[in-house]
């Protein structure tokens, strides 16, 4: 049995230390959180979870089975039906509101633990992680007792049931929220697995779900690999099933999935295209190339992984491109002058490492900045491939890395051709000064978001999903609403 630290946090924003050196209580060992409570894992199992800047263990953490998940589901059952679907729909809402405000209290207590657990820079789960995961509750919050005027011309929404949800490691907390907010403002409870390398700041969530008074049972909380994931997403007692991660597993869960009648979301990988016409502002491509592909150390599905230049602009904009990426910062996390964190993992680093060495050995043309890496921790230089072939691997392969393809176009038909030759199709982006372009782009790259002008923004109300082998469904928006409620 565990029971969570008691914080003494000072949420008084003013007079709070600096993000990078606020005191954080990460206990020795944290439990499943099933029906309201920390419970250990009916087998004894733990894993370990690190610090990947540093190599050291962080925490122990119980691993669930098939027998903890057949009680998770059956708790988020059994709330489902005594609580929280009958519960006047504002109660709901006051419910989420509280979790928002919460979140935005102990902000950061949970940047600095994200930053842990995972590697990225604290500007980044300061900025953006937890400020998005907060308003991602404020959005659904406000839906929860305007579910009838959400979908003009139908009824109002009913709830699915029990949600199975199960999220990666890049976005810990943020997907966590992606994927709770949606499925209880509609009404339905939840079991969730957080990803094996970054289980932490969900059971952060957890606590903070607690000590805001949700009935028992609406969110259960069970860390786990692979094989808890398998069993959230088989168990028959669960109604629909969100995943995100990686295409592989992806399509594993379709096949399984094919011969039931459970409804299912899909986020998968990504190869996005971020294309530069000559005409576009370079110095702010620049800035947006360098968002797009470094960004949390490239760990994004929707990363614009591959850089589509005009020719006439190409050897210009990679001397300035070479030039910033010579000021990027890789280092400690919780530096708040950090740009790159750390590799989340020791699997995912040599994954990066492999596909450096498999993008020269098949003649792309490698540049690295001139900086120096910790000597401790997964790190990883940002890395640019020059005169990428189509065949290459790292134009083809979605690396998860902070590597970036280059390739150039001379039409605005071959920018498209060359676009959309992936088997990918989550985002894209495109940088010119002229407006017709902008949309005759974005209407001809096949992916689910098409920024311009910029990249990696993200807004709760606007819908997030893939096309072809990106996955199935979207997260964000009325879009994200829908895929949480039966219409009539
Ligand atoms: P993964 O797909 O194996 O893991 C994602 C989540 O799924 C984790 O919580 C994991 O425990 C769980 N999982 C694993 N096997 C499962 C199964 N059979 N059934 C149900 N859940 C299962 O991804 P990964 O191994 O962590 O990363 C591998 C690659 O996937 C990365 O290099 C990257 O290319 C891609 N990826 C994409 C995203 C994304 O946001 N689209 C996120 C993470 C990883
Ligand atoms: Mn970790």
């Amino acid at each position: 049995m565990t029971t969570s630290p008691t914080l003494n946090f000072d949420t008084d924003w003013s007079y709070a230390p600096a993000p990078e050196t606020a005191a954080v209580d990460i206990a020795d060992h944290y439990g499943l959180f099933i029906d309201g409570h920390f419970v250990d894992a009916k087998s004894g199992a733990t894993f370990d979870t690190i610090n990947p800047a540093t190599e050291k263990e962080l925490a122990t953490v119980a691993e669930a089975a098939d027998a903890d998940v057949d009680a998770a589901v059956n708790a988020a059952r059994s709330a489902y039906e005594k609580t929280w679907s009958k519960l006047p729909a504002a109660d709901r809402g006051k419910y989420l509101f509280r979790i928002a405000r919460l979140l935005q209290e102990r902000a950061r207590e949970f940047a600095v633990i994200e930053s842990m657990d995972g590697g990225k820079p604290i500007r980044e789960s300061r900025d953006v992680d937890v400020p998005l995961a907060a308003a991602h509750f404020f959005y659904y919050a406000g839906w929860a007792d305007k579910l009838g005027y959400a979908f003009p011309g139908k009824d109002t929404p009913r709830p699915l049931g029990v949600c199975g949800q199960v999220i990666p490691w890049n976005f810990p907390l943020l997907m966590a929220a992606w994927k709770l907010a949606p499925a209880l403002a509609c009404g339905n409870t939840v079991v969730l697995k957080p990803a094996e390398t970054t289980p932490l700041t969900a059971l952060k969530l957890a606590e903070l779900i607690r000590d805001a008074e949700l009935p028992a049972g609406v969110v259960n909380i069970l860390p786990g690999a692979g094989a808890t994931g398998s069993a959230i997403v088989n168990h028959p007692g669960v109604d629909k099933v969100a995943f995100t991660g990686s295409t592989a597993v992806g399509k594993a869960i379709a096949r399984s999935l094919a011969s039931t009648d459970k409804k299912f979301t899909l986020e998968l990988g990504g190869k996005a295209a971020n294309l530069v016409f000559a005409d576009a502002a370079i110095d702010q491509a620049v800035e947006g190339i360098v968002n797009g592909i470094f960004f949390n150390q490239g760990h994004v599905c929707c990363a614009g992984s591959r850089l589509l230049v005009e020719e006439s602009i190409h050897d210009e904009l990679i001397a300035k491109l070479q030039d910033r990426m010579q000021t990027l910062i890789v280092g400690d996390p919780l530096d708040k002058n950090t740009d790159i964190g750390a590799i989340n993992s020791k699997p995912q680093l040599e994954k990066i490492e492999h596909y450096l060495k498999l993008g020269s050995d098949e003649g792309a043309e490698k540049w690295q900045p001139d900086s120096s890496l910790p000597d401790q921790g997964y790190f990883c230089k940002p890395t640019l491939f020059l005169h990428c072939a189509q065949s290459s691997s790292v134009v083809r392969d979605e690396i998860f890395g902070p590597v970036l393809a280059v390739q150039t176009f001379r039409t605005f038909d071959e920018a498209m051709t060359k676009a959309n030759n992936t088997p990918y199709g989550l985002s894209g982006g495109v940088w010119t000064d002229k407006g017709a372009k902008v949309f005759k782009a974005t209407a001809k790259v096949r992916a689910g978001v098409v920024w311009a002008n910029t990249f990696n923004k993200f807004d709760p109300s606007s819908p997030f999903g893939g096309y072809k082998e990106s996955g199935v469904g979207r997260e964000g928006g009325l879009h994200g609403l829908k895929e949480y409620c039966a219409l009539n």
